[in-house]
């Protein structure tokens, strides 16, 4: 029964995925290996594009389905060492141990692909979304790498959207 509170403790209820807290926890514990070792380590912010656009054409319970749908995308699209988690409303967090900020765009067009052919809207419409992508390097801080990774997604979103941006 402990073991389920803490489950629940640590989800978030809509998409499935880690909460924002939980989130919290592991990047502090990660970072310091991360850190200590000299390993890679990646983070990848991911929004969804023109959000109120779709639920203000099909209503919030299709609002809620695409997000839904993007949790699983990115729950079934990631490995198990690595983290998606429910950052904020419609932004999703990766934090990928291991990995670089090349092979982290990989994921980001792989997981794009699959967001737009998830048929979760009537018609030919399709969701998009945008990422911020930033790999640790030495000197950075969390609240340094997570100040670039949402950089990244800002200047992902203000050079049109529907693309990832590595952080520089
Ligand atoms: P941008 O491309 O710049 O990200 O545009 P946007 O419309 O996605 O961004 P904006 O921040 O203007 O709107 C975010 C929307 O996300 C508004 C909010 O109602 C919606 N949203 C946040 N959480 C949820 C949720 O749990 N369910 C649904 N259906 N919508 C949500
Ligand atoms: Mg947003
Ligand atoms: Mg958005």
């Amino acid at each position: 029964a402990n073991e389920r509170i803490t489950q629940l403790a640590r989800t978030d209820a809509l998409t499935g995925l880690a909460n924002r807290g939980y989130f919290q926890e592991r990047l502090k514990e990660i970072f310091a290996l991360t850190k200590r070792h000299d390993l890679e380590l990646t983070l990848l912010l991911a929004d969804l594009d023109h959000f109120k656009r779709i639920n203000d054409t099909y209503g919030h319970d299709v609002g809620d389905k695409v997000l839904q749908t993007f949790g699983s995308i990115l729950a079934r699209g990631t490995r198990t060492e690595d983290l998606p988690a429910r950052y904020g409303g419609e932004e999703l967090i990766i934090m990928l141990p291991k990995t670089s900020a090349p092979d982290a765009t990989a994921l980001y067009h792989r997981l794009r692909g699959e967001l737009i052919h998830a048929d979760i809207l009537p018609e030919a419409d399709y969701v998009t979304f945008s990422a911020g992508i930033a790999e640790y390097a030495e000197g950075d801080t969390e609240a340094s790498l997570l100040k670039k990774v949402d950089d990244a997604l800002y200047e992902a979103k203000n050079s049109g959207r529907d693309r990832c941006v590595v952080s520089p």
